[in-house]
């Protein structure tokens, strides 16, 4: 593993998490290439250089292998044969084998079926199987969820009913292999945001809390208001999965809770989540830092939080009357303003977030409850 400071690190994708990747890297001394497609792509600005083609183009890879000592992904959706190929030439983590299983959500939930993690409870429907027998027995109501390419709640249907999944199979998920989950009445989402070295060593982050509007993630709260009791079990059910796939890099389990403290794994994410960006003004050693450490083999950082720390995601319809009035958050000593360079503005597209410290997590979140207020957020 190199050391030295004047490596070439390389990244697949250059949305805001590829941004933030890059920042980190370049503020430690590393240069950057970013492989996007998109000639606007958030993170442009800071690469060293922005290889804009498609993540399958084999010249475009070859170019990136070339010039980078190790790679990272900022998304789950490369194909999995990409990594492992690139990795024939650099370091390449997350590896092939865990993001393989987790880009996939039949194949997710089959891995933590099969070792014994607590989950929702779901079937896998095969599109050439009949999946009568399966729903029969179903509890509803219910979600069905496409197997890939799902992210801020797309690819997902709610059913009421036996009649209703069967038509919504019929139509909206026709010819694709699908799971369908038991709908929860969630008391609480967590997610465990952890850091895994090659050496096996794990830091975990504080375990943060989310509150979803519309299916996309609105606010984290870190730490979680939950007992001493439940978070040890929730960070030891992380870290075991992280071990079981042999895990190297930033990764993410997202929880539910369930009445008092039932506990189940919903999804995996091999990579800085939304619900991460707390750590940026929150804690010792922010996720994108730890993600170009644990790729150069560097020390893991520690992942102390300063402070009760509150993120609020900044959406595109803010923008309905023009530029939001910032004023409302940097006049707030405590409150930091993280925009992500997007050019256009749409409804439910991610284009910056806000993070409030505070002594008490009480604090925080009734400081970020105000500035969201004022922006003129929905509840
Ligand atoms: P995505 O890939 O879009 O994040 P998720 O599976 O995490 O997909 O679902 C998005 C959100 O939908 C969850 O954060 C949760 O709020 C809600 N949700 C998903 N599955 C269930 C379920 N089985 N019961 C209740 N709510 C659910
Ligand atoms: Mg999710």
């Amino acid at each position: 593993m190199m050391n030295s400071r004047s490596a070439t690190l390389g990244i697949l994708g250059g949305g805001q998490l590829g941004r933030m990747f890059t920042i980190a890297a370049r503020t430690m001394g590393y240069d950057v290439v970013v492989l996007d497609p998109d000639p606007l792509a958030p993170a442009r600005h800071f690469a060293s250089h922005h290889i804009c083609a498609d993540y399958t183009d084999p010249q475009a890879l070859q170019e990136l292998s070339n010039t980078c000592v190790a790679i990272t992904t900022e998304f789950e959706n490369i194909p999995a044969t990409v990594l492992q190929s690139l990795s024939d030439q650099c370091v390449v983590f997350p590896q092939s084998e865990p993001v393989f299983i987790v880009q996939n959500r039949a194949r997710e939930k089959s891995f933590l079926q099969s070792n014994n993690f607590p989950t929702s409870p779901f079937v896998i429907l095969e599109p050439d199987k009949d999946p009568t027998d399966a729903l029969k027995k179903f509890t509803f109501p219910a979600i069905i969820k496409t197997v890939q390419f799902g992210y801020d709640g797309k690819g997902q249907v709610r059913v009421q009913s036996f009649e209703e999944a069967i038509t919504e199979l019929q139509t909206t998920f026709a010819h694709q292999t699908v799971v369908i989950e038991t709908l929860l009445p969630l008391r609480l989402e967590l997610s465990v945001i952890l850091g895994r070295a090659h050496t096996g060593q794990i830091n975990y982050w504080p375990i943060a809390e989310n509150r979803h509007r519309n299916g996309i993630l609105d606010m984290t709260i870190a730490p979680a208001r939950i007992s001493e009791e439940l978070t040890e079990r929730t960070i030891k059910i992380a870290g075991q999965i992280a071990e079981k796939l042999h895990y190297v890099g930033v990764l993410t389990v997202e929880f539910f809770v369930v009445g008092m403290n039932q506990l189940m794994v919903n999804e995996i994410a091999p990579r800085p989540p939304n619900s991460g960006h707390f750590t940026l003004t929150g804690c010792q050693t922010s996720q994108f830092e730890q993600q170009v450490r644990i790729l150069c083999g560097l020390p893991l950082g520690p992942t102390e939080l300063f402070q009760p720390t509150v993120m609020v995601n900044l959406m595109g319809d803010l923008w309905d009357k023009g530029v939001p009035p910032w004023e409302v958050i940097l006049q707030v000593p405590a409150a930091k303003l993280h925009l992500y360079g997007k050019t256009t503005p749409r409804p439910g597209r991610k284009m910056g977030h806000f993070n409030i410290s505070a002594p008490s997590t009480h604090e925080a979140i009734t400081k970020a409850e105000q500035i969201r207020r004022q922006l003129g957020i929905e509840s």
